[in-house]
């Protein structure tokens, strides 16, 4: 690794980090107005998260649908935490950003009409999710970037950004450093944008790929500003029992039926109307209070079962066929034939960094905006999702703000912002981060540590919550905080040190998981994917409002409060 003196500074007009939907919708915008843009990801960019979205896209194109329903679903599934404004804006773009995706040659599978195909996904009035058979985010995430990189993207690829250069409310780039020799750099930047996607893997049992450790939510809170919503985890009903891996919503939205142990068809339960196509957090809690009563499936009793063997196999062949795959490959279950064990997995993050509208990070609850700073995506939290997601809203979360925060960019560009220079000792704290994991001799594992915090968090602070459980993983990450400081790796090297990435990663996972941990603490409610035993209902009186928390450098967590923008949807109960 170099000395502070041989660090490169770069200087773009824009800086985004992270090459998902989210930040190449972005870069391809700046890029194509002809601002100098640099991507910088931790992956090559077809292997970001998105690629794996299966289920689809919503927009209101159905002949029975409107945008006004598809913005009154989206605020009930939010259990009304939403915030309304950036939900019409969402619902009301979907349809052209659709035709935007298509006519960069997205190429979405079609009905007998030969118009786009939509299918129902849970928690919708009329069906609405686009899709390409079940690799829509791949399809999406292939064109994205074939026309970014026509227009010229600049990226690093396994560039890993450790830091953020934050100085009197003002950003203005970040440092990163090359993954295969460890070399850092900086990043100057008029203007800088996260969308590093989620942190799923928190969690024993989750549906993410391995990269999403939620790095940038910690980055930006080491800097003491705030997160957002935290608490809000999506817990998916159906992942493959054992490995979490997921079965898309698409396979419920296709006619797919849920069964106990006993064959009871167990959703007549729990949602009379909408059954198996209620929103996520009701099926997910339905799933699991049938395991909790000793009516699971599978070897430990984990599970219960989805049977699409009644549906015509043409329609799992052609709208299904990687569902059917992966249910092959993981479990030996071949859906055409039988049921297949799922179980719920952790599988989105509703909380993240704050932004307003137009995508500009947050400094506080009352809205005081960071100078020069973007996020979008899953890691952003803007909020159109609230306290609970609609399955497809979040591929669309991501392409639209997205793109929409590079069109902001170039506004904020245009209009004229000078680059504030940067100085190799911005880069001080990643290299002394890297120096100290690298040097440290202790006795402690990172697998055996990141194992712990994730078995503790799915256990704890899963789809059931209480103050007891809550408290008990509240010690453990504390306690997991305090022997992360005694870790060794056993690769010292510089090349590609993948020991070294996972343990700036854990570290990254152990904060981000506190604020999720010390938000389900402090809502004492029930709301959306938030689901506290000792307080099962939800209470607007003293919790219709945002949780933004700030961490100092001792890992003490402070909550405040900020204010849900309503709209034209009042609250009332919400019921499938
Ligand atoms: C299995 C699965 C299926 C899904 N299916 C659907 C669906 O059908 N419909 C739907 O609406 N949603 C779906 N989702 C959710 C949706 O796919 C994601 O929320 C969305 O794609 C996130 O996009 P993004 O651009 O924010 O982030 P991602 O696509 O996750 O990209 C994150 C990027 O950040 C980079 N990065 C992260 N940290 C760093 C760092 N420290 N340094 C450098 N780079 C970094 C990564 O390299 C990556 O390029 C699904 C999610 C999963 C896990």
């Amino acid at each position: 690794m170099s000395k502070n003196s041989d660090i490169k500074i770069y200087e773009y007009d824009a800086v985004i980090v992270g090459s998902g939907l989210a930040g190449l919708a972005a870069a391809k915008e700046l890029t194509e107005a002809g601002k100098r843009t640099a991507v910088i990801t931790k992956l090559q960019p077809l292997r970001s998260h998105s690629g794996a979205a299966q289920g689809g896209i919503n927009a209101a194109l159905g002949k029975e649908d409107s945008t006004e329903l598809h913005e009154f679903d989206t605020v009930k599934g939010s259990d009304y935490l939403a915030d309304q404004d950036c939900v019409e804006l969402m619902c009301t773009k979907a349809p052209e950003t659709i035709r935007w995706a298509e006519r960069m040659g997205a190429v979405f599978s079609r009905d007998k009409e030969g118009d786009i195909a939509i299918r129902p996904f849970g928690g919708q009035s009329q069906p609405r999710a686009c899709y390409a058979k079940d690799r829509t985010g791949l399809t999406l995430l292939q064109t994205i970037y074939e026309q970014a990189d026509r227009a010229g993207i600049e990226v690093f690829d396994e560039w890993y950004a450790g830091d953020l250069i934050y100085k009197d409310g003002k950003v203005s780039g970040v440092v990163a450093y090359d993954i295969s020799n460890t070399q850092p750099a900086i990043f100057n930047a008029k203007v800088t944008m996260f969308a590093t996607g989620g942190n799923g893997r928190l969690f024993r049992f989750n549906s993410n790929a391995h990269a999403n450790t939620g790095d940038s939510l910690s980055i930006v809170a080491r800097h003491g500003l705030p997160l957002e919503d935290m608490e809000f985890v999506q817990f998916h009903p159906s992942g493959l029992g054992g490995s979490g891996v997921l079965i898309s919503e698409a396979a419920r939205g296709e006619g797919g039926r849920l069964f106990n142990s006993e064959g009871e068809r167990f959703m007549t339960k729990y949602a009379p109307n909408a059954m198996e196509l209620a929103s996520r957090d009701v099926v997910s809690r339905a799933i699991m209070e049938e395991v909790r009563q000793g009516r699971g499936v599978g070897k430990d009793g984990q599970s219960v079962n989805i049977d699409l063997t009644h549906l015509d196999p043409e329609i799992i062949l052609t709208r299904l066929p990687e569902l059917r795959e992966l249910a092959i490959a993981f479990q030996g279950q071949d859906m055409l034939k039988e049921p297949i064990h799922i179980s719920a997995t952790a599988h989105y993050s509703m909380g993240g960094i704050p932004t307003n509208i137009d995508c500009q990070v947050q400094k506080n609850a009352n809205g005081d905006l960071v100078e020069g700073f973007y996020a979008a995506g899953e890691c952003a939290c803007v909020s159109v999702h609230g306290a609970n997601r609609l399955g497809a809203n979040s591929v669309l979360e991501a392409l639209l703000f997205g793109r929409h925060a590079g069109e902001n960019m170039i506004k904020a560009l245009d209009e004229g912002i000078e680059l504030r220079p940067a100085t190799t000792s911005d880069a001080d704290t990643m290299i002394q981060e890297i120096h100290s994991i690298k040097t440290s001799n202790g006795k402690e594992s990172v697998p055996k540590l990141r194992e712990a915090l994730q078995i503790g968090m799915t256990a704890d602070a899963g789809v059931f919550r209480t103050k007891a459980s809550l408290t008990k993983q509240l010690e453990l990450i504390d306690d997991l905080l305090v022997r992360f400081k005694d870790i060794y790796i056993d690769d010292k090297s510089d090349t590609f040190n993948t020991d070294l990435q996972e343990a700036i990663e854990l570290g990254h996972m152990l904060e981000s998981a506190k604020f999720v941990v010390v938000g389900a603490l402090t809502r004492e409610e029930s709301r959306g994917g938030h689901y506290r035993e000792d307080f099962p209902n939800r209470d607007d009186a003293n919790f219709l409002k945002h949780t933004y928390a700030t961490m100092d450098k001792a890992f003490n967590i402070t909550t405040e409060w900020g204010d849900v923008t309503l709209g034209k949807f009042e609250p009332k109960e919400r019921t499938y």
